[in-house]
């Protein structure tokens, strides 16, 4: 009951905090990392990031519409993705060519969505990736912004990316960089030092989650984002696949991940308005998530290669989530 009650209070107190635009420090995240997902405490901890969300939002929400644009072998093969070559799972490469990509975005852009995110492999040809962002910008009229998902960058491409009408990267540091992935993560934070120092905007989540994972390396890397000036943020979850060396760690509960998203919300406050979650969890949309990823093509948690939106989920079911939750959103 002690406990019950310190909680309590605590969800108050950073509930207060996140209302003023004051960002929740590591020992706040992470003493609500770790009250118990299935508890009632959690239930509090989920009002409080919903409250937040709709003085923060005003209770608008939104789609992340991704678009796979490459669907190939990488050789840098991390241990939760299909992509990687040493799973051996994309046996027949491919590409969408450029009109099939901006018939999708078009398709995306009349159903409302706000941000639309070309994502590519690692070693996807930058200059191949900037006529592809003029030519959606010329091609499909609309109020959206452009996302690139994209490998590791300079000052000099970024410069690029802003002319070819790109607004917004997504990039992480991973959780377990360099231990789950080839790369160092020096090199992963160079590139978010290069976005910070751009007119760039950042959308960097936690990911990808797993039971694995402990609560000061979420938070620790959920702070990366938030010191690099993401101003989109939330948590993704890892989806265990064959033949990928984390495949048989499950994936984390729903609502665990919806604390983890009711976490972001509170800590990140009005220095990131928009918290996403993926996969798509409802209970993180009634604990604070705003928005939600619709995505097709090449996806790197799943071993087919999703010709149509991934697992079905489409812009209309995630309109039916948003109203559940009480949300607007504005098509
Ligand atoms: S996550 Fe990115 S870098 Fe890692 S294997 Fe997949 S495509 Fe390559």
């Amino acid at each position: 009951m002690v406990r019950y009650l310190s909680n309590l209070n605590l969800i108050q107190e950073l509930k207060k905090k996140a209302l003023k635009g004051k960002r929740l420090n590591r020992d706040e995240i992470i003493s609500l990392l770790e009250i118990d997902p299935e508890s009632e405490e959690a239930e509090l901890l989920g009002s409080a990031a919903r409250e937040v969300a709709g003085a923060i939002t005003n209770d608008r929400a939104d789609i992340w519409a991704s678009v796979g644009v490459d669907y190939r072998n990488c050789p840098m093969s991390c241990n939760f993705c299909a992509f990687g070559k040493e799973w051996g799972i994309v046996t027949e490469e491919n590409e969408r060519n450029f009109d099939q990509i901006t018939e999708i975005i078009h398709n995306f852009v009349s159903q409302g969505a706000r941000w639309i995110i070309l994502r590519t492999t690692q070693f996807y040809e930058f200059d191949k990736l900037t006529e592809l962002t003029k030519l959606v910008r010329s091609q499909v009229p609309g109020d959206y912004e452009i996302v690139v998902n994209t490998g590791e960058f300079d000052e000099l491409n970024a410069k690029l990316l802003e002319e070819s009408g790109v607004q917004r990267v997504y990039h992480t540091l991973r959780l377990r960089e360099g231990i789950d992935t080839k790369f160092k993560p020096d090199d992963r934070i160079a590139t978010l030092e290069t976005i910070k120092d751009s007119q760039l905007e950042l959308a960097y989540l936690i990911e990808p989650i797993g039971i694995e994972h402990k609560n000061e390396e979420i938070a620790d890397i959920f702070l990366t984002g938030l010191e690099h000036g993401a101003t989109l943020t939330g948590a993704m979850a890892r989806v265990p696949l064959p033949k990928t060396p984390l495949s048989e760690l499950p994936q984390i509960s729903s609502r665990r991940h919806a604390q983890i998203v009711a976490v972001t919300r509170l800590a990140a406050n009005r220095h990131a308005p928009n918290v996403c979650v993926h996969p798509p969890n409802q209970t993180a949309l009634n604990w604070g998530a705003n928005v939600l990823v619709v995505e097709t093509g090449a996806i790197p948690r799943d071993v087919t290669k999703c010709e149509s939106e991934w697992n079905g989920f489409d812009i209309k079911t995630a309109k039916q989530m948003f109203k559940n939750a009480n949300y607007e959103f504005r098509s």
